[in-house]
This record gives C-alpha cells, sequence and structure tokens, in this order.
C-alpha cells in the first residue's frame, strides 16, 4: 500500500488534475491512497474571504464568487459533456461555505476551520469525480471521519492512534463494502489538513496536507509515500534565492527533520516523524517531470554530509529584550516572554541569550510583534530592529561563510559542528 500526496499547485487547473489522473494510472500498482490539497492558492484565498467577511468589507461577496467561478471553469473543462453529480455536491459545499461565513462573527476561532475546510472538500470531491469519470475508480472518503484531533481550529493537535484505529477500520469497511475494484485494488481519495475532534472540523495548520499524508502511512504501514510537487525534489536552497540550488538525491529522516525545522519549506516539519518511527521511505518528486528520481528520505544518513544547504528567512525582526530591574534573565522572565509570544501565535526562529538580554528572532508579523513587544513593555526594556534576514547554512565550511557574508551586517551568529546561522541586516540571496 502507498500514499500519494498532491499539493495546491498539483491540481490548479483541469489541465494539472488530468496530469494527476495520468501519475495514478502510470505510477501506481496496487493499493493507494491519495491526499490532495485546497485547489492552486484557494486556501489563501479562503482566508482573506473570512477577514473579509469578519470586517464586513464591501467586497466580500465578490471575493467567494471568484472562488467560485475559479472552481467551475475547472469543472467546466473535466465534465464537457453535462451531467456529473459533482456539480451538486459543490453547489452544497458552497451554501455551507456562506453559512459559516455569514456566522463568522459569531463562531470566532472556530469559524476558520469552518471555512478553510471546504477548500480541500471542493478538491477532492472535484478530483475524484474526474477520475471515476476517467475510469479510475475510487473512494472519496472524509477526512474529518479518520484524522482525530484536539479542539484547536487552526492548528490542531493529531491523536495518532485514535486516528489509526479510524483509518483502520474505514479500510475494513471499505473492503467489506466491495470497494476494491480492478484487480483487487484499493483507491481511496481523501482531503489534506483537515481533521475533527468529532464534532467539529479542525485544521493540522498551513500546508498540513503532507502530514495528513504521513498520519495515513503511519498508520496502515504504507511500503512508502510521494509527495509530488511542482519542483524536482528537495533542493539544497531556495531556488527564489539562489539560482543556482540543487537537487538532493538522499538524505535521512533526521536531516530533513533539521532541513524543515529550520524553515526549508519542502515537507511540512510534523511529516517526517511519524515515517521515521516506521521506517517508510519518503519521495519528493515532481509531477512536471515524474520520470525524475526526485529526492528520496529515508534511514540511511551517509549521505547527510554531501550537501551545504542554505535556508533562507527574509522579513525577520530581532526583539531584544532586557528587564528593567536589572535582574538576570531566568526561568520566571523566560517563561513570560515565551508566553506572550505563544498568545500572539508567533514563533522564535532563533533565540540568543546572555546574562542581562535576551534576543529573539522572529517572522515580522506586524501588528502582532507591536501587541507582543507592548505586553511586555511594563517589566523590560525592548530594543527591535526590522528589515533583516535569518541566514541558516547546513554542513559549512569557512570558505563558505566568508562568501555568504561578505559585506554584509551581522547582528547574530550561531554555530553548532554542523550548522551555521547568522541574522544578517537587509535581504538576501547567493548568486553565486
Ligand atoms: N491547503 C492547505 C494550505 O495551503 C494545506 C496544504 O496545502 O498542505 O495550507
Ligand atoms: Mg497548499
Amino acid at each position: 500500500m502507498k500514499v500519494y500526496k498532491f499539493g495546491g499547485a498539483s491540481v490548479k487547473d483541469a489541465e494539472s488534475v488530468r496530469n494527476v489522473a495520468h501519475i495514478i494510472e502510470e505510477y501506481n500498482d496496487g493499493e493507494l491512497w491519495v491526499v490532495v490539497s485546497a485547489m492552486g492558492k484557494t486556501t489563501n484565498a479562503l482566508e482573506s474571504v473570512l477577514e473579509a467577511y469578519r470586517h464586513q468589507f464591501e467586497n466580500r461577496e465578490q471575493s467567494v464568487e471568484r472562488i467560485r467561478t475559479f472552481h467551475e471553469d475547472i469543472m467546466r473543462d473535466l465534465f464537457p459533456f453535462g451531467e456529473n453529480e459533482v456539480w451538486n455536491e459543490v453547489e452544497d459545499l458552497f451554501i455551507q461555505l456562506k453559512e459559516s461565513l455569514e456566522q463568522a462573527p459569531d463562531t470566532g476561532h472556530q469559524a476558520y476551520a469552518e471555512v478553510i475546510s471546504i477548500g480541500e472538500l471542493l478538491s477532492t470531491h472535484i478530483v475524484s469525480a474526474y477520475l471515476n469519470s476517467v475510469g479510475i475508480l475510487n473512494e472519496w472518503a472524509d477526512a474529518r471521519e479518520l484524522i482525530c484531533t484536539d479542539s484547536r481550529p487552526e492548528e490542531a493537535k493529531v491523536d495518532l492512534k485514535k486516528s489509526q484505529q479510524r483509518i483502520q477500520q474505514h479500510r475494513n469497511e471499505l473492503i467489506t463494502g466491495g470497494a476494491l475494484h480492478e484487480e483487487d485494488e484499493l483507491l481511496v481519495m481523501t482531503q489534506g489538513f483537515i481533521g475533527s475532534n468529532g464534532e467539529n472540523v479542525t485544521t493540522l495548520g498551513r500546508e498540513g496536507s503532507d502530514f495528513t499524508a504521513g498520519i495515513l502511512a503511519w498508520s496502515l504501514d504504507a511500503q512508502e509515500v510521494s509527495i509530488w510537487k511542482d519542483v524536482p525534489g528537495m533542493l539544497n536552497a531556495d531556488p527564489k534565492y539562489f539560482p543556482k540550488a540543487q537537487t538532493i538525491e538522499k538524505l535521512s529522516y533526521k536531516e530533513a527533520i533539521e532541513l524543515s525545522y529550520y524553515g526549508a519549506s519542502v515537507i511540512h516539519p510534523k511529516t517526517l516523524k511519524p515515517l521515521q518511527n516506521k521506517n517508510i521511505p519518503l519521495y519528493v518528486r515532481s509531477f512536471n517531470d515524474p520520470d525524475k528520481g526526485g529526492t528520496l528520505i529515508h534511514e540511511d544518513d551517509s549521505k547527510d554530509q554531501d550537501h551545504t544547504s542554505y535556508i533562507f528567512k527574509q522579513n525577520q525582526v530581532l526583539v531584544s529584550i532586557i528587564p528593567t530591574d536589572f535582574s538576570f534573565i531566568m526561568e520566571d522572565n523566560l517563561s513570560e516572554i515565551f508566553k506572550a509570544m505563544s498568545e500572539q501565535g508567533l514563533r522564535a526562529n532563533l533565540v540568543q541569550n546572555s546574562a542581562l538580554s535576551l534576543s529573539i528572532c522572529l517572522d515580522d508579523k506586524g501588528q502582532r510583534v507591536d501587541d507582543f513587544r507592548d505586553s511586555l513593555s511594563g517589566s523590560f526594556r525592548i530594543l527591535y530592529n526590522q528589515g533583516l534576514s535569518l541566514v541558516t547554512v547546513r554542513h559549512y565550511d569557512e570558505k563558505t561563510i566568508q562568501r555568504l557574508l561578505e559585506g554584509r551586517e551581522v547582528l547574530v551568529e550561531q554555530r553548532s559542528r554542523q550548522t551555521a546561522r547568522y541574522v544578517v541586516r537587509g535581504g538576501f540571496t547567493l548568486s553565486t
């Protein structure tokens, strides 16, 4: 049994959906569970729509219509010859979306999950119907019945054991219910990114569809997982900032976890742990060039040293916090500072402390950072630097570092044996 995950870019238009069908037909044999994200940039669009309804913006209804038109255009292209049940399913989802949006000012955080989850429900209904229409018979499964979480609507914590029971049970029901198609193979299609606390829908955090693939694979002891992407695999840098970025052929789970922890955005960081625990290999492959090998992430770490990897985080702020009573930075003020940060939904990308001050590098989330600073200003003096970048280099050597930092102002430096990290002023690219 295998798991395939297709992200938003792989289902962004009718042509891409046809390509998904081609990949499933061409590259898979045996039981397959397919996880699909929302189409194109639908999740971002739904987040904006939710904001528009929360603040009663005038264009709020048009912004929903744009999402509808986007999906209907794809359906018109995929199902040109008239009737398909999927039109009704999509219509129902838009009715549901409108209801959730209208209630959004009253339903608080829960509105987020209600609204945002519609993206994955739309995409999986459309892709599943298309596959069926071209003879790739599949079962649409509702991830809200498979992925069990706590009640946080925006970044719920998954109960792996409970999810595993549900998933295995669902699989058994499908098989006894006669869902095996050609050559006794089961093909299941489900939504990434969403789950349920038993009552309400929840989401696993942005880009969480990879994690869904990991949970399914772990639950069913998959042979392997493939994440199909618009890049040739995992690269040693983001080509946006480093045009000479190269594909990494093989790396260990441990190395991939480190890279995604430091901000390499190819795989959702939570995806790898369950796979590592069961030693299930993960392939990152290109849906544009499926014959290319892509990247294999597995147990063997013998190739980890072969690549120097660069992770650039732009638009950073460095907040330095100094107790006004000249006390030392100790456990009690640390816990106050981190509590204030998490209340604003902020995360530390790098932390450095000395006896009298603590410096934290974070994504510049505007108002939230301001609120964080304000909430501490009673007991601390705050210094603040904006317009910075955080660069992480794995498996560095001195020459690389010199070249990287030439002419840059470094505000913070942290080095361990394998990893060097720098907070520098200005944006960052690397041309050579
Ligand atoms: N659609 C969700 C997002 O864009 C989940 C995902 O793509 O993994 O964040
Ligand atoms: Mg996405």
